[in-house]
């Protein structure tokens, strides 16, 4: 059935293809978004259909709409990027959520938050699961992202407890593909462009640190899953892909699939950067029935491929 659905963030990375999604599967949706990191570019193509609306506006401030589902996007997921304005981003994190809640209860909406594998910090349980509490440094310069988003879960966890509010709380790990910003500062965009342009490919610390990479189909099939999931169940669900590779593995992976002659160079490791890092999905396995289908080569071709036609 047709629902009208807003999504925060909307003009961003994930939020753009998000839209795209929805408005494919047949719903209306409204876009809304302040163009910190997100930019008019990657919904134009969506602005000539009638059941897409774009609208300029901070989760900061409060925002009022009559909607089915609201997906709660909006904030800066790029370490450069919520460490710009680090108190901003503890306030589009926790303002945001209050904000999207509030309208969440009074119009009966279903609202799901997009929160992070950073909850978990610097992990030591690994793989995570999503009983495992996290080992985040509250005090530290991730802290503004990492504890913003933990106090967004207990927000959410707390309107679903006391007001019934009808809530969903996706955890994504480390997301690439196209349309993400060149400089969004990411390693996955880094890399690409850095090999595109024959320059050094920066490898923060000795590379050895891992991450597990999901293609952004992937991802929000896993997202949308969730949304329309039984009632009752909240999550926090992992979703991500659980192949871990280290940091040097993409790098070499990505000079092999550019045919680029980047030669390696190592920069100081950002502090509390995670070491390790690998989603347990067998959470979303049973409650979504979903798992990841592109593998990382897959997905990297298809993302050096949008990297080529913009560069
Ligand atoms: P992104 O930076 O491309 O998108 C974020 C969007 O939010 C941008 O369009 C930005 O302009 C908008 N925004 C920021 N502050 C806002 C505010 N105060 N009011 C309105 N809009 C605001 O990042 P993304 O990768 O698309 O991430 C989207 C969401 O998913 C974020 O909440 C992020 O924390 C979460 N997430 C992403 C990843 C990933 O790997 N891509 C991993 C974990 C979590
Ligand atoms: N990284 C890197 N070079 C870069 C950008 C990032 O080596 O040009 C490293 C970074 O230190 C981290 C990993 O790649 O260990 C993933 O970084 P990203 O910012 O993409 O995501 P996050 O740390 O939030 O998972």
């Amino acid at each position: 059935m047709k629902k009208k659905i807003l999504v925060t963030g909307g003009a961003g990375f994930l939020g753009s293809h998000l839209c795209e999604k929805l408005l494919n599967e047949g719903n209306e949706v409204v876009c809304l978004d302040n163009y910190f990191t997100g930019q008019k570019k990657n919904v134009i193509h969506l602005l000539n259909n009638p059941y897409f609306e774009l609208i300029r506006h901070d989760v900061t401030m409060p925002f009022f709409i009559e909607v089915d589902q609201i997906y709660n996007l909006a904030c800066p997921a790029s370490p450069i990027h919520y460490q710009y304005n680090g108190i901003k981003t503890i306030k589009t994190s926790v303002m945001g959520a209050i904000n999207m809640l509030g309208l969440a209860k009074r119009i009966k909406a279903r609202v799901l938050q997009a929160s992070t594998s950073e909850v978990y910090g610097d992990p030591s349980v690994h793989p995570q699961v999503e009983e495992y509490w996290g080992n985040v440094n509250p005090i530290g310069e991730r802290a503004c992202y990492d504890e913003g988003k933990r106090c967004a879960e207990a927000l959410f966890m707390n309107y679903h407890r006391q007001n019934n509010v009808d809530i969903k709380i996706i955890r994504i790990f480390n997301t690439y593909g196209p349309r993400m910003h060149p400089n969004d500062g990411r390693v996955v965009s880094n890399f690409i462009v850095q090999a595109l342009k024959g320059e050094d490919i920066t490898i923060y610390g000795d590379g050895s640190q891992t991450r597990s990479f999901c293609y952004v189909d992937d991802l929000l099939n896993g997202m949308v899953k969730l949304m329309n999931s039984r009632d009752g169940f909240v999550g926090p669900v992992n979703v991500g892909n659980p192949n871990e590779f280290t940091i040097k593995e993409l790098a070499n992976k990505v000079i092999e699939l550019t045919n680029s002659k980047s030669k390696l160079i190592t920069m100081p490791l950002p502090s509390d950067d995670p070491l390790q890092r690998k989603p347990d999905i067998s959470l979303a396995k049973k409650e979504l029935d979903w798992e990841p289908k592109v593998q990382l080569e897959e997905g990297l071709k298809k993302t050096i491929e949008y990297f080529q036609s913009i560069i």
